[in-house]
């Protein structure tokens, strides 16, 4: 028996699933980032705790997929930026943990992992897909070929840094004017500050305020930011999902027309199809086990 080990690595939690090559979910760990990620070697930590898990199995797997929320070389060997664990910035990470535990790993940005699994619970697999998952940034995931696209630099799909017009506010990437800046779960968390009033919370966002001049601009903008995505890359399939999607009440259905309301015709508006994402806090170390057996069976 083969098995394959997909860690997705959070802001909040470093979750470890290995999978065998019938797909079935052998082995699950949870720990909180911090408990690695703050030593004073993330790397040799978080090895350690890669090995203790691989001792509970009877094989080792043949390969590691780690998932990460950050930016990486082209290759996918060397972490150009991952702002919770700077420790980790222009590292070649994939191969220092390799030597560390005696296995083969290899890397891909997290929003990749979620969106592979979405992407296997279609029928069949597009020529071109695109995954955008609305959480505290806008994570984004081209699937063109049977591959990732990963830009020439490892950089494409950051969509959430494109420039607004007349936005002035500063992103975490380092710029300002950002589309994330006011179009995202980061947004809403500021927006609820000062809206949202007791007993409601940010939770209630779209339930009570959904109405708001500014949550229904959240939605235009969105709306405008996929459609010009879309426009680019004239996708078979378009997933949406992301903690801000998954809120309560969230208007999917308003999305999709601000969405349409821009696609060109004939096409992509009238071949897209627009799916949502059946995520879980699992999904992502479970597209992060279908990549590892991707690369390394
Ligand atoms: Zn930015």
């Amino acid at each position: 028996m083969a098995y394959y080990l997909g860690i997705d690595i959070g802001g909040t939690n470093t979750r470890l699933l290995t999978m065998n090559d019938e797909l079935v979910f052998v082995l699950r760990e949870n720990v909180p980032t911090a408990s690695w990620s703050t030593t004073t070697d993330p790397l040799a930590s978080l090895a350690t705790l890669i090995s203790a898990h691989f001792e509970k199995l009877d094989e080792r797997p043949r390969g590691v997929m780690l998932g990460l929320p950050g930016t990486l070389s082209r290759d996918r060997k060397k972490v150009f930026s991952l702002p919770f664990i700077q420790a980790l910035d222009n590292r070649e990470v994939a191969n220092e943990l390799s030597q560390l535990i005696d296995c083969p790993v290899a890397m891909d940005k997290d929003v990749n992992h979620l969106h592979y699994w979405d992407l296997h619970q279609l029928d069949s697999m597009p020529t071109v897909g695109v995954g955008l998952y609305l959480g505290t940034g806008m994570g984004n995931s081209i699937w063109i070929n049977d591959d990732f696209y990963h830009g020439a630099h490892g950089s494409s799909g950051e969509i959430g840094h494109i420039p607004w017009l007349n936005n002035t506010l500063e992103c975490p990437c380092g710029k300002s004017g950002c589309a994330e800046t006011l179009t995202s779960g980061s947004f809403l968390a500021r927006w609820a500050k000062t809206h949202v009033q007791a007993p409601h919370t940010i939770g209630d966002v779209f339930t009570h305020y959904g109405d708001h001049p500014e949550i229904q601009e959240f939605i235009t903008r969105l709306g405008m930011i996929i459609a010009s995505e879309m426009n680019i890359l004239d996708p078979e399939h378009l997933f949406l999902g992301g903690g801000v999607i998954g809120m309560p009440d969230f208007p999917k259905e308003q999305l999709e027309r601000e969405i349409r309301k821009h696609l060109r015709g004939p096409q992509p508006a009238e071949g897209l199809v627009i799916t949502y994402s059946l995520q879980t806090g699992d999904t992502g170390c479970q597209g992060a086990c279908l990549a590892a057996k991707r690369v390394f069976e």
